[in-house]
């Protein structure tokens, strides 16, 4: 029995990386899933590599229009929505006296008001439709403790973590579940970004800040997104019924919590 049989998803920022191994796992347990993403053409083509059930949608999280259009389309296409998956994020760093206004602003809009109000969206669907539903939103081990070179990311990160206990003290009254997972370090492109950040501020080589923190991995490695697959599905699925406003460290033992 697929475990999201019938179930209509829409991850965030689902064009590659985590959000697109979640909407490959969703797909597999039996879900539809949209893929919202401000990169509609990588989406589209995340999509037609998922297949029939997958549909790229065009989201920007920080705009509210397009957020209104976005929940619009997945809701004509499915006929509903059971499962948001607020993945979208960006990431920007620099030593505490260079951080500009705009750059906090930028990411407050994506990584903050981007997941509120998406929830929002979502929950003004799901609560009419009466059949309760799913929130998961992703946080980091950025979000438990602060970081010298990273305040506005992991300020925004710990917004989430607590945005996410509001509104899953809001909402399951209407049963619907919100959660949070906190990754560690995962590779993929978004760390392409990260890495070279790293080596701007901390005058390392490239690649080299990617392998330190793999190596720094209690469990040995760097993660992959197929790595938090597992605890995305569970807590979409019915096995979550009863787990409310938590955030799970998924991030190899860096976080003890
Ligand atoms: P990624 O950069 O590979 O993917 C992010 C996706 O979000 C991209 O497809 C991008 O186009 C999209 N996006 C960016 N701005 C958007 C916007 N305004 N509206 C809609 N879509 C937008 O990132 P990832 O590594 O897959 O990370 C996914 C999530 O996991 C993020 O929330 C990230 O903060 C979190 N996370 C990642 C790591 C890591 O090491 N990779 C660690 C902890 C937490």
């Amino acid at each position: 029995m697929k475990r999201l049989a019938g179930k209509v998803a829409l991850v965030t920022g689902g064009a590659r990386g985590i959000g697109r191994a979640f909407a490959e796992a969703f797909l597999e347990e039996g879900a539809w899933v949209a893929l919202g993403d401000v990169n509609l053409e990588r989406a589209q083509e995340t999509a037609r590599d998922l297949g029939p059930d997958c549909l790229a949608v065009p989201l920007d999280v920080s705009d509210p229009l397009s957020i209104e259009g976005a929940f619009k389309q997945v809701v004509a296409a499915y006929g509903g929505l059971d499962i948001l998956v607020n993945n979208a994020a960006i990431f920007d760093m620099a030593p505490l006296t260079e951080i500009t206004r705009e750059s906090y602003e930028r990411v407050f809009s994506v990584n903050v008001a981007g997941v509120l109000f998406c929830m929002q969206a979502a929950a003004r669907v799901m609560i009419p439709q009466g059949r309760g539903g799913r929130i998961i939103n992703m946080a980091s081990q950025a979000g438990r403790r602060g970081e010298a070179l990273v305040a506005v990311y992991c300020a925004s990160k710990a917004a989430v973590i607590n945005l996410t206990q509001s509104a899953a003290l809001s909402l399951i009254p209407h049963g619907i579940n919100v959660n949070a997972i906190a990754p560690g370090v995962v590779d993929g492109e978004h760390w392409d970004g990260v890495d070279a950040l790293f080596a701007k501020y901390e005058n390392r080589p490239i690649g080299e800040k990617r392998r330190l923190v793999g190596e720094a991995v209690p469990h040995g490695r760097m993660g992959r997104a197929e790595d938090l697959t597992g605890m995305a599905v569970y807590l979409a699925s019915a096995d979550g019924d009863y787990v409310v406003g938590q955030t799970f460290n998924v991030d190899g033992g860096n976080v003890l919590s």
